[in-house]
């Protein structure tokens, strides 16, 4: 038997640049990293809204679906109750003791905090604001996420929509994650939409198998001021405030 070139063994597969990893996505980069204080380091890994965020001190996950194991969370936000963002399982597995679970109200979980449109929620020096979402489903949301000195806006599967406007006025975020494809009305021209009411300084497409590149030519015509970031599943990306 002759030896297997390296290149096939640690080559992942691809779908438009994007890994297949799937349920395999490793997290021990993301879990052993240290992050600065007023610096945040971000990893999406599905092909959904989630993601994992690590702060100085505290680390948050949204939407974990797809994958068997993850970061130890602070906190975990889930945004509505479709297969794509909620999984119990998911959750109880990577829940600890002191997690703080935070979740729309159509979702049940013991010992979650329900949050709705308007409310916002202080834990550990992080605020979460829940927001509208235009998505069908019983009380979807997006979050705004205050850490520190940085805000993310995290528009989940939600539809473009005029009220993006004022969320960027209000919370002026430093980065958006917007989606661009799988959901009712989303698509790489809907989400450079987005990024064109809400106007953040980074946006991340998300919610996508594919588009990707799509999404940042048409950024570049209609927000050109704003930087496009484009992730493949299990990279990390991080901004300090006040960047770029
Ligand atoms: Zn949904």
């Amino acid at each position: 038997m002759g030896d297997i070139p390296n290149f096939f063994i640690s080559q992942p597969r691809t779908i438009n640049g994007a890994p297949m990893f799937k349920k395999k996505i490793g997290f021990d980069e993301f879990n052993e990293l240290a992050v600065a204080e007023n610096t945040f380091s971000l990893m999406w890994f599905n092909d959904y809204s989630g993601t994992a965020i690590k702060t100085h001190e505290k680390t948050i996950v949204i939407d974990p679906v797809d994958i068997v194991k993850g970061p130890r969370p602070d906190m975990i936000l889930i945004s509505h109750s479709h297969f794509d963002h909620y999984d119990a399982r998911v959750v109880e597995t990577l829940r600890q003791k002191e997690t703080v679970i935070i979740a729309s109200k159509e979702v049940r979980i013991e010992g979650a905090k329900s949050i709705g449109v308007g409310d916002v929620i202080q834990e550990d020096g992080i605020r979460i604001f829940a927001e509208k979402s235009v998505h069908p489903g019983e009380m979807p949301l997006t979050f705004v996420l205050e850490l520190g000195n940085s805000v993310i806006y995290h528009a989940i599967d939600s539809q473009t929509f005029d009220g993006m406007r004022e969320i960027g006025e209000k919370y002026k975020p430093d980065v958006a994650i917007v989606p661009i494809g799988i959901a009712p009305s989303t698509s790489p021209d809907a989400g450079a939409r987005a990024v064109q009411l809400i106007r953040p300084k980074v946006a991340i497409p998300h919610h996508a198998k594919r588009g990707f590149e799509e999404f940042e030519s048409k950024v570049g015509e209609l927000a050109p001021e704003t930087k496009v970031v484009v992730l493949r599943k299990g990279e990390i990306y991080t901004y300090s405030a006040g960047m770029p």
